[in-house]
Protein backbone atom coordinates (compact mmCIF):
# COMPACT_ATOMS: atom_id res chain seq x y z
CA UNK A 1 0.00 0.00 0.00
CA UNK A 2 3.24 2.43 -0.02
CA UNK A 3 1.48 5.09 2.06
CA UNK A 4 0.68 2.09 4.58
CA UNK A 5 -2.85 4.02 5.04
CA UNK A 6 -5.21 1.69 6.59
CA UNK A 7 -3.42 -1.23 4.99
CA UNK A 8 -1.55 -2.59 8.68
CA UNK A 9 -2.76 -5.63 10.79
CA UNK A 10 -1.33 -5.16 14.19
CA UNK A 11 -1.45 -2.15 16.42
CA UNK A 12 1.93 -2.35 17.00
CA UNK A 13 2.17 -1.98 13.51
CA UNK A 14 0.79 1.05 13.82
CA UNK A 15 2.16 2.27 16.14
CA UNK A 16 5.72 2.25 14.53
CA UNK A 17 4.18 3.70 11.48
CA UNK A 18 2.99 6.77 13.03
CA UNK A 19 5.83 7.59 15.18
CA UNK A 20 8.65 7.16 12.20
CA UNK A 21 6.10 9.80 10.39
CA UNK A 22 5.77 11.85 14.11
CA UNK A 23 2.72 12.10 13.76
CA UNK A 24 1.35 10.74 16.92
CA UNK A 25 0.56 13.65 18.63
CA UNK A 26 -1.77 14.30 15.72
CA UNK A 27 -5.80 14.42 16.37
CA UNK A 28 -7.90 11.93 14.70
CA UNK A 29 -10.69 13.20 12.20
CA UNK A 30 -13.34 11.69 14.92
CA UNK A 31 -12.66 11.76 18.66
CA UNK A 32 -13.92 8.66 18.83
CA UNK A 33 -15.01 6.98 22.53
CA UNK A 34 -13.21 3.66 23.02
CA UNK A 35 -14.48 1.34 25.20
CA UNK A 36 -11.13 -0.63 26.10
CA UNK A 37 -11.18 -4.18 27.79
CA UNK A 38 -10.42 -3.26 31.26
CA UNK A 39 -13.83 -1.40 31.08
CA UNK A 40 -12.75 2.00 31.05
CA UNK A 41 -13.92 4.19 28.19
CA UNK A 42 -12.13 7.38 27.00
CA UNK A 43 -11.90 9.87 24.13
CA UNK A 44 -9.15 9.22 21.43
CA UNK A 45 -7.65 12.90 21.66
CA UNK A 46 -4.28 11.89 19.49
CA UNK A 47 -3.93 8.99 17.30
CA UNK A 48 -1.86 6.98 19.54
CA UNK A 49 -3.50 7.22 22.76
CA UNK A 50 -3.18 4.93 26.30
CA UNK A 51 -6.08 3.90 28.35
CA UNK A 52 -5.85 6.15 31.10
CA UNK A 53 -6.86 3.31 33.26
CA UNK A 54 -4.38 0.50 32.74
CA UNK A 55 -2.31 1.87 29.76
CA UNK A 56 -3.34 -0.42 27.31
CA UNK A 57 -2.17 1.26 23.73
CA UNK A 58 -4.66 2.58 21.20
CA UNK A 59 -3.66 3.23 17.51
CA UNK A 60 -4.70 4.14 14.29
CA UNK A 61 -3.19 6.22 11.39
CA UNK A 62 -4.15 9.96 10.79
CA UNK A 63 -5.29 8.95 7.47
CA UNK A 64 -7.82 6.33 8.45
CA UNK A 65 -9.23 7.63 11.70
CA UNK A 66 -12.35 8.62 10.87
CA UNK A 67 -13.73 4.55 10.89
CA UNK A 68 -13.47 3.60 14.85
CA UNK A 69 -13.04 0.14 13.32
CA UNK A 70 -9.59 0.98 12.03
CA UNK A 71 -8.43 1.42 15.54
CA UNK A 72 -5.89 -1.32 16.88
CA UNK A 73 -4.63 -2.65 20.43
CA UNK A 74 -0.89 -2.90 20.71
CA UNK A 75 -0.73 -3.88 24.37
CA UNK A 76 -0.26 -2.61 27.41
CA UNK A 77 2.37 0.35 27.31
CA UNK A 78 3.40 -0.01 23.59
CA UNK A 79 3.91 3.62 22.98
ZN1 LIG B 1 -8.07 0.18 29.82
Amino acid sequence: MGSGCGSMRSGQEVVDHVKSKGKENFPPRVAHVIECECGHSFTMETVIMNCPSCEMTFAVTPCSSGDINNIKVAGIKYA
